[in-house]
């Protein structure tokens, strides 16, 4: 054999004898097959064999297998990122002329995919109010194919009442979609509430570092994973194995930067509420909370994600605070070790809260010391502060 054809030749793997704490990174496009027999019958073993590098190599598998564990559900696919999870729920669970329900404080993403896209599609899109609970059953046709749930909602951190909603919805013939990227499978088991596809992104909390996108769906229903999995085929949605082993890295520590998190958030929550600066503190673990007994209910704790709204004269203000915040990096997604804050528009008009382009100021604590955190939000205040306290309608120029 030729030098040129001998690096192209390496003897199979063969890992009888190695066993490592954690499971090799298997980087494929092509999957090989013992003879041609076997190749041409690979779709026989699509769903729980390997075909090809993008539905599934063993690092992948060992991630899907674990996330389907935490949910509580049968099986799990993965895919390039939450919103792409989301995507392709919907994509399998609807058809032209289908009715959806979605909650108003859906992320953003899901809202631009269902107004802009199914909607263009044939499909009627509806929104209910997150706390709608049992009323959801007036709005429920019999075209209605799926429910989305989302909670807390994003940003505006409302938590819904999944059990009731999923009855209503199962009642109905529909299917339940859950987001449950906020909570993740430690603080909120979806599928045991009632939901039958549970949605995650683990670019939040699974991979905890911000440096890896994923996202997850995972359902009890073999037929429903074997629907999702075949829209994964006709989209061509995989991830890859290192991208896999980010993860699997990342929910080793997921427990203990989640508890971290949320006792510098709930802390630093409770200081925000004394502020004066400081007009609603949006938290599902404050007694105040939207939903709040909901979350006592279903959920087993907390994590570091949470907004508040700054109050007259300083809301329009949200700039300065987030400017001049060093520790809290500017930035979107969240969950990860470092501390994060971002402008977040409220996106509807609340009676409470105030008008559609309100901001409020979402952050995203992290592992860093409690103390540094405050001091970082003070120096915010601070900024404001250097404003004159005039109110806003003072500071508006006179219309003539
Ligand atoms: C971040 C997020 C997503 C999307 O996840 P990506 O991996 O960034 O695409 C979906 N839903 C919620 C609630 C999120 O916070």
């Amino acid at each position: 054999m030729r030098d040129e054809t001998r690096c192209l030749t390496t003897r199979p793997l063969d890992v009888d004898g190695f066993r490592a704490l954690q499971p090799p990174v298997t980087r494929a496009a092509t999957v090989v097959f013992p003879d041609s027999a076997s190749f041409e019958k690979r779709y026989d073993r699509f769903y729980d064999g390997y075909t090809y590098g993008l539905y599934g190599t063993p690092t992948t598998c060992v991630l899907e297998e674990q996330i389907a564990a935490l949910n509580h559900g049968v099986r799990s696919v993965l895919t390039p990122s939450g919103q792409s999870a989301m995507v392709l729920a919907l994509l399998t669970c609807l058809e032209p002329g289908d009715h959806l329900l979605i909650p108003h404080a859906v992320y953003g993403s899901t809202r631009a995919f269902c107004t802009g896209r199914l909607a263009s599609l044939g499909i009627t899109v509806e929104f209910y109010e997150p706390m709608i609970g049992g009323g959801i059953a007036a709005l429920l046709r019999p075209s209605t194919r799926v429910v989305i749930v989302e909670s807390p909602g994003s940003n505006t951190m409302e938590v819904q009442d999944l059990p009731t909603i999923a009855a209503a919805a199962h009642a109905s013939g529909a299917l339940v979609i859950a987001d449950n990227t906020w909570a993740g499978p430690l603080l909120c088991k979806a599928l045991d509430h009632g939901a039958d596809i549970v949605m995650e992104a683990l670019s939040k909390h699974a991979g905890g570092h911000g440096d890896v996108l994923m996202g997850a769906l995972t359902v009890r229903d073999e037929g429903l994973h074997r629907r999702l999995k075949d829209m994964t085929r006709l989209l061509g949605l995989g991830v890859s194995a290192d991208d896999a082993a980010l993860v699997l890295r990342g929910l080793q520590t997921m427990a203990v930067r989640i508890d971290r998190a949320a006792a510098s958030g709930l802390a630093l929550a409770r200081w925000l509420v004394e502020r004066e600066e400081v007009a609603h503190v949006l938290h599902p673990a404050l007694p105040d909370a939207d939903g709040h007994e909901l979350w006592k209910r279903d959920f087993t704790g907390c994590n570091g994600v949470f907004s508040f709204l700054l109050a007259a004269p300083f809301s329009g203000q949200e700039h300065r605070f987030i400017d001049a915040l060093r520790l809290f990096s500017i930035g979107a997604s969240w969950g990860g070790t470092q501390s994060l804050v971002s402008p977040q528009a409220l996106g509807r008009d609340d009676l409470r809260l105030g008008q559609r382009d309100t901001r409020l100021v979402r952050l995203s604590v992290g592992l860093e010391a409690l103390c540094d955190l405050q001091t970082d939000l003070e120096d915010g205040f601070a900024a404001l502060a250097a404003i004159p306290a005039t109110s806003s309608h003072q500071r508006r120029p006179a219309a003539e």
